[in-house]
């Protein structure tokens, strides 16, 4: 999982931790990173979303951590990708995702007869969180 970057070496995805306003710790951010230039670019799929939750956390918030593998589906399977090797692999992260997929579609199924539009709704919101990462 890598991306050239700007100085012309590659940059390397990992989960980590992004800490706004000295206080809260947002934990398994995915972030590429680049070990020559020290470069860091959050993954341009979960940008949006990372930025909403830091608008929702106010200018004063307090001290508290947020795992995002729970609040961004991507993160999620990337973190679950990495429960398995050291490294992020692609092939890992695919079998993750189509897993997490799976998930997702089978308990949209039982929304879905159950008719339940909220529960309908936020597993829409899930997985187009997982579709995300294919527009950057
Ligand atoms: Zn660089």
């Amino acid at each position: 999982m890598r991306k050239l970057c700007s100085c012309g070496d590659s940059m390397k995805l990992a989960l980590r931790t992004v800490v706004f306003a000295k206080k809260v710790n947002i934990t398994n951010v995915p972030v590429y990173s680049c070990s020559l230039c020290g470069r860091n670019d959050v993954f341009h799929g979960v940008k949006e979303d990372v930025g909403r939750l830091v608008g929702e956390l106010g200018t004063r918030p307090a001290p508290r951590s947020i795992p995002f593998e729970e609040v961004h589906e991507w993160a999620g399977v990337l973190f679950r990708a990495l429960a398995q090797a050291e490294s992020l692999q692609a092939s890992d992260v695919a079998k993750a995702m189509e897993e997490r997929t799976n998930q997702l579609l089978d308990l949209w199924l039982i929304a879905s007869s159950l008719g339940d539009e909220t529960w309908k709704m936020e597993l829409q919101t899930r997985l187009s969180q997982l579709s995300a990462q294919y527009i950057s």
